[in-house]
């Protein structure tokens, strides 16, 4: 979506206007399916109706979501969105023991550079090495060879763990990055400076200081690519199917246009 119609999309919304809403569950509809069934996979059953009960709690209040909303871009609209989309999946889906903590994890971790901490978390929420090189940017072979460190790593630490307790582990792990932020924390903007490459050498030495000591941003900066891969990735909503939410949710039904029959009585 265009800079310019992301905007007005949301200021639509926020009106409880019908056009702001076709568009927003045409877009994001897949977008919630996607991260649902990837995080809180034993939500897949219904997944129709926990994609209805996401954009059910945007709308409530008088869509008060969209109305203390601020974003600057598509990008930081999309890591608000998944934060609408966790914060319902953590509300009806059980969270799984997790086998590992943040601990342990920071000990696998520990004096690997920047970059492979990323991939490692990555891994952690369950993607693959094809699935993290494009998110990342980065070879294939890389995301395997680090992976087969941690692995070992992990059999040092957790002797009894196998190497299926990182995504075990996930949902777990990732709330207790957040719970990590400081004052210090990375601002959405500099993550996209990263992304594009618009950063001076030494904002990036910064930038990536603070990413190997602060799991609250290695978290919030890899979910950030991994949106900007899924948002690159999503297939609009079929028509009737943008319908069939929008009924759900409640939004207003289009106006019908008054047919030949109704336009005579009016006239007479
Ligand atoms: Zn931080």
């Amino acid at each position: 979506m265009a800079v310019r119609t992301i905007f007005s999309m949301a200021e639509e919304c926020a009106r409880a206007e019908r056009s702001g809403w076709h568009d927003f569950v045409r877009d994001y509809a897949p977008v919630a399916r996607t991260l649902l069934i990837h995080y809180f996979p034993s939500l897949s059953p219904d997944i129709e109706q926990h994609v209805i009960g996401v954009f059910a709690r945007a709308y409530a209040n008088g869509c008060e979501w969209f109305r203390q909303l601020r974003f600057q871009n598509e990008r930081e609209f999309a890591m608000s969105f998944r934060e609408l989309v966790f914060a319902y999946g953590r509300s009806v889906a059980r969270l799984p023991k997790p086998e590992i903590s943040l601990d342990q994890f920071s000990e696998v971790v520990k004096d690997l550079p920047v970059v492979e901490r990323q991939l490692l978390w990555l891994f952690v929420k369950g993607y693959n090495a094809q699935q993290i090189a494009p998110m990342m940017m980065n070879a294939e072979a890389t995301a395997n060879a680090v992976k087969e460190i941690a692995d070992n790593r992990l059999a040092e630490v957790l002797p009894e763990a196998s190497s299926a307790a990182f995504t075990v582990s996930a949902r777990a792990l990732m709330e207790s990055a957040e719970q990590t932020k400081g004052e210090q924390c990375l601002a959405l903007r500099t993550y996209n400076n990263l992304v594009n490459g618009q950063i001076t050498w030494r904002e990036r030495e910064l930038a990536e200081q603070h990413m190997s000591d602060c799991f609250y941003c290695l978290d919030r900066y890899t979910g950030y690519q991994e949106m900007i891969r899924i948002n690159k990735d999503r297939e609009p909503l079929g028509e009737a199917d943008v319908e069939r939410v929008l009924r759900a949710v409640g939004v207003e039904p289009a106006e019908k246009k008054k047919g030949l029959f109704a336009r005579l009585l009016a006239k007479s």
